[in-house]
């Protein structure tokens, strides 16, 4: 089965762990600062948070904005459930902002009128979580120019975008927002197994995250109420989780930065090649626009009006069978169950879920081979020609 994503885990990944399990620290040492720089270095940022996951992220995240009961968060509905979830772990209410037709993220302009109907209605959001859908970043510049009129805080979820650019510069730099999420599930552009990072020019605010990543726990004594009692000494200023990373995935996670831009050049690579190869058939490609460059977590086609008339699951399990592990990314997330019980009604969202019904994320991955590549566009061919 050529899956729809995969990590590249090669020799110089696997040393890297060694050398962590042979050295005093298996966690707390040397390597999660070492990753959280060179993290920052590369996206241009001041300050970054490595945790256990990119879920923990966004949780800390909202807590250091100050998210809490009687506020909204709003995200859009084609994402992981995650991006929505963590206003709720914080007592907030949740609402969704419909997609753009063409990038399938957050549509500028439906959130521009949501925004016009909220301020009327005293309900105006604290925080708006863009998701770079499949890679590419959301058009920052006019969501910020939202939030400076109606002053809400952004975190973005770059959760698919780690090594894509805005503007010709890094996605994660924070010019137009206060956090900058990223996830390193395996499926993702680089990999610790399990992890993430929150990034931000903000001091305060990097300070709280690290606070809320250890227990609410500071060594800092400009912030304790008391004269410490020592060197030992420690205070718990507020709530917080175990939300770190270890030392094993930070030094994974050095040695996959390495790599970073050689694996985004492979997705661009692949990614001109599938437009070409898939260009006379009846489906939508993904667009990429001339300011960004999308760091293609996901190659997203839509089954269209096709002359056989082949829905999309039909499609999807010949595929299957076919050994390509295509996948749907998303479900919109006010679909779920738990959702539905909050009151979202299925057409809540029309783009969203038209562009469910149709989506199929094709095999995109660093070492997806150009013979692999054409497996997977000659099997479409035989069921869509
Ligand atoms: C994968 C993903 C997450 C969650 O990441 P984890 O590291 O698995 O917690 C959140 N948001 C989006 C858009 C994702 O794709």
């Amino acid at each position: 089965m050529i899956p729809y994503g995969r990590q590249d885990i090669d020799q110089s990944d696997i040393d890297a762990v060694i050398d962590v399990l042979k050295s005093d620290f298996l966690t707390q040492g040397p390597k999660v600062p070492l990753f959280e720089k060179t993290l920052a270095d590369y996206c241009q940022v001041k300050h970054a948070v490595a945790v256990n996951s990119a879920t923990s992220a966004l949780h800390i995240a909202c807590l250091a904005l100050g998210l809490t009961e009687g506020d909204w968060l709003w995200t859009t509905p084609n994402t992981f459930v995650a991006s929505a979830n963590c206003g709720l772990y914080c007592g907030a209410q949740v609402d969704f902002v419909d997609i753009d037709p063409q990038t399938y993220n957050l549509s500028v302009e439906a959130l521009q009128a949501k925004l016009e109907i909220a301020e009327c209605e005293g309900r105006l959001p604290k925080i708006v979580i863009p998701v770079h859908f499949a890679g590419q970043s959301c058009d920052m510049k006019a969501i910020q120019q939202l939030a400076i009129q109606y002053g809400f805080k952004i975190i973005e979820d770059a959760s698919h975008a780690i090594g894509g650019r805005y503007l010709n510069k890094p996605i994660g730099n924070c010019v137009f927002s206060d956090i900058t999420v990223f996830s390193f599930h395996p499926v993702k552009i680089i990999t610790t197994a399990e992890g993430g990072m929150a990034v931000t020019n903000d001091l305060s605010v990097a300070k709280k995250m690290e606070r809320l990543r250890s227990h609410g726990i500071t060594r800092d004594t400009e912030c304790m109420n008391s004269e410490s009692h020592g060197p030992w000494y420690y205070q718990q200023i507020e709530l917080g989780f175990n939300y770190r990373m270890t030392d094993m995935q930070a030094a994974l996670g050095c040695s996959q930065m390495q790599k970073l831009d050689g694996y985004i050049q492979q997705r661009q690579r692949l990614c001109k090649q599938y437009n070409e190869l898939l260009n006379d058939l009846p489906v939508i490609l993904p667009v990429q626009y001339a300011d960004s460059y999308s760091a293609l977590h996901l190659y997203p086609i839509q089954i269209s009006n096709n002359a056989k008339k082949l829905q999309r699951k039909f499609i999807f399990n010949q595929l299957r069978k076919a050994g390509i592990g295509v996948n749907v990314h998303y479900i919109p997330v006010h679909l779920q169950p738990f959702y539905q019980q909050l009151g979202f009604k299925e057409n809540d969202f029309p783009n969203a879920l038209e562009y469910y019904q149709r989506a199929l994320s094709l095999p995109m991955y660093s070492t997806l081979s150009d013979k692999q590549q054409l497996e997977v566009v000659s099997a479409l061919k035989n069921i869509l020609l």
